[in-house]
């Protein structure tokens, strides 16, 4: 299942088209994205029996982030081995773990305006949480998770650099640093859904390009090791890591410059296209 939110409500993509599900469900189903979790079970079980037909075309409608209001937004530095090294860092025993705060969160193709000339990109295969996780298993890490979309997880590396702890958590969270989307895809629907292809690009310029089978702690783990210490709630986010290739580790710096859009990938979900915007200010 593929699910997406179109004009601020609930769809399931089916055929190249969307089904609403509040209407198309006699108002069974929810309208609210972020109401979806509690109802994932029945939803899937319905949206099973949709047929091409019943959908509508996309055209027009504005995509948003298939999560906005997330209770909890978990990210995961140094999750690839080659960008721990790239960055200088030594593979960590547990996930080094921070926060992105939820109002950063934006749709897959919204403009997101620059602070500074020093935003980097870090492509990210994103968990949403489908149910209660504490204490849980690696072996039932995937059953806690509705699906995965493409994340980017945009940094301030000033801020980020600016003091003498990591100030990961600001440095990540300016408005729009968080596009999601543009489909929750639910782990049946992938061939292999611990081996997916990422990468992003601006124009003909590869800027990363990896897979998920590189991951450090792949998501079952990361859903073990998290829920050991918090608990893991529906509709959370987990931005999982990013691979090799961010900006800041080249020699020079290469940050994302205003005009620019940044296309972000995951094999078998889909893509972001974000334009790049300058702040008024800024210059
Ligand atoms: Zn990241």
């Amino acid at each position: 299942m593929r699910v997406a939110t179109l004009n601020g409500r609930l769809n399931v993509l089916v055929g190249g088209g969307a089904v609403d599900v509040h209407e198309a469900s006699g108002g069974r189903l929810p309208a609210d994205p972020d109401r979806a979790f509690e109802h994932w079970d029945r939803l899937r079980d319905w949206a099973a029996d949709l047929t091409p037909e019943q959908a509508t075309p996309l055209n027009g409608q504005r995509v948003g982030p298939p999560v906005s209001r997330p209770r909890q937004v978990f990210a995961v530095g140094a999750n690839y081995r080659d960008h721990a090294a790239e960055a200088g860092l030594d593979v960590p025993d547990d996930p080094v773990v921070f926060g992105k705060f939820a109002s950063c969160l934006t749709g897959p193709y919204d403009p997101v305006t620059l602070p500074s000339q020093a935003v980097d990109w870090e492509v990210e295969l994103v968990v949403v949480v489908g149910r209660r996780a504490e204490r849980a298993t690696a072996e039932d890490g995937w059953s806690y998770v509705a699906g995965l979309t493409v994340g980017q997880d945009l940094s301030e590396r000033t801020v980020q650099f600016s003091s003498p702890v990591l100030q990961l958590s600001l440095a990540k969270s300016s408005p729009g640093f968080g596009p999601i989307g543009p489909a929750i895809v639910t782990p049946d629907d992938f061939d292999d859904p611990d081996d997916l292809r990422l990468g992003c690009s601006i124009g003909d310029e590869v800027l990363q390009d990896g897979r998920s089978s590189d991951l450090v702690f792949a998501v079952p783990e990361l859903v073990a090791r998290l829920s050991a210490y918090c608990t893991l709630l529906p509709g959370d986010l987990i931005f999982t890591g990013t691979p090799t290739g961010v900006g800041a580790a080249r020699r020079p710096p290469r940050f994302l410059r205003p005009g620019e859009t940044l296309v972000s990938w995951v094999e078998g979900i889909g893509e972001l296209r974000n334009p790049l915007i300058a702040r008024e200010s800024a210059s």
